[in-house]
């Protein structure tokens, strides 16, 4: 059955009567190619008509969807493309407030190498706990933890090569994706703690490193009709920032409503000092561009330093705040 809003009944219809009903229960396969490494586009007219509501001149962030044929049966049933659509559109309208437009490149299937349907996200061996001197963005500038092998790996064989890839947001849909960080047991002592995400976004905030080819890439694995966590994902990643709102400094745990970027069913993208620019950084994000009604394109301009969250390009559009002497018991990297 289709879960959709009453409002978006005529893409609900459109979509089942495109087979989606059909992917929930694995069939997808039949439109892919076999040969691992290879993708073929499906469900354009799908692509086509969430892109409707595209206009020019208007800040864009292009998306690509890569949905694995060879996902296992029991995964495909918790998580279709249908749903990840539907996480797409709940996003869309939430950009939308914020005055961004969410552009829909295609949905590709094709075989990857098994392997990669579970893998470890970063990279535990440079990995060391946040120092209590320094906030937590400034500590992540300095650990310079990266990604793991294995994803490095997964990311190069999958994402093909366009001139774009360092402007395009991938959401890539694997099984299981774990993420590891440090949690403070007392004074001294800390424990590794490894977690399997719903989403990872992999910022620039907290991975200044990574491959620029690759930077685009989101990994999601679930989705949640209450948190939107494709919109939250995006969040991480164009407004490069953790888990804060307004006077909520990113290293608490924080489970609430309001803001986009708590774990909650907020969906505020606030802007000015007390919203801690966040408007104002998504719309400086190297993703975005404009497209004037003949096809003109113009893009932000890029990251200076990597995409750190004090990167030169949000000039005053970054908070100073001081470290927080408790730990960070949030996973707040992810
Ligand atoms: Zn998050």
């Amino acid at each position: 059955m289709c879960k959709m809003e009453v409002k978006d009944m005529s893409l609900c219809q459109r979509m089942i009567s495109l087979g989606f009903a059909l992917a929930i229960v694995g069939n997808i396969s039949q439109v892919a190619v076999a040969e691992e490494g290879e993708w073929s586009s499906i469900y354009k007219d799908v692509v086509e008509h969430l892109n409707r509501d595209i206009e020019p001149n208007v800040p864009t962030a292009d998306i690509g969807i890569y949905y694995p044929a060879n996902l296992d049966e029991g995964f495909v049933a918790t998580f279709s493309v249908q749903d990840l659509v539907e996480e797409v559109v709940r996003a869309k309208k939430i950009f939308a407030v914020a005055g961004v437009q969410l552009n829909l490149l295609w949905i590709k299937s094709g075989d990857i190498d098994p392997s990669y349907l579970e893998i470890q996200a970063n990279d535990i061996a440079t990995m060391i706990p946040g120092g209590k001197y320094a906030n937590m963005y400034r500590n992540s500038r300095r650990e310079q933890s990266g990604l793991s092998r294995e994803a490095n790996d997964a990311f190069e064989t999958i994402i093909e090569k366009h001139p774009k890839n360092d402007r395009t947001v991938y959401l890539l849909v694997l099984q299981d994706v774990f993420m590891s960080f440090y949690e403070q047991l007392d004074e001294r002592t800390w424990e590794i703690r490894t977690i399997s995400t719903g989403g990872l976004s992999f910022p620039g905030y907290s991975y200044p490193t990574i491959p620029r080819r690759l930077r685009g890439v989101i990994t999601v694995n679930r989705s949640d009709s209450k948190r939107g966590i494709v919109a939250h994902e995006l969040g991480h990643k164009l407004i490069n920032v953790s888990h804060e709102y307004r006077d909520v400094d990113p290293q608490h745990e924080v489970r609430a409503d309001g803001g986009l970027m708590f774990y909650g069913t907020g969906t505020e993208i606030a802007s000015g000092e007390d919203g801690r620019w966040h408007r104002e950084r998504l719309h400086l994000s190297p993703y975005l561009y404009i497209e004037t009604e003949n096809g003109r394109r113009t893009w932000n301009a890029d990251y200076q330093e990597g995409g750190h969250y004090y990167d030169p390009i949000y000039d005053d559009k970054s908070v100073e705040f001081d470290a927080i002497d408790e730990p960070m018991v949030d996973g707040s990297k992810k």
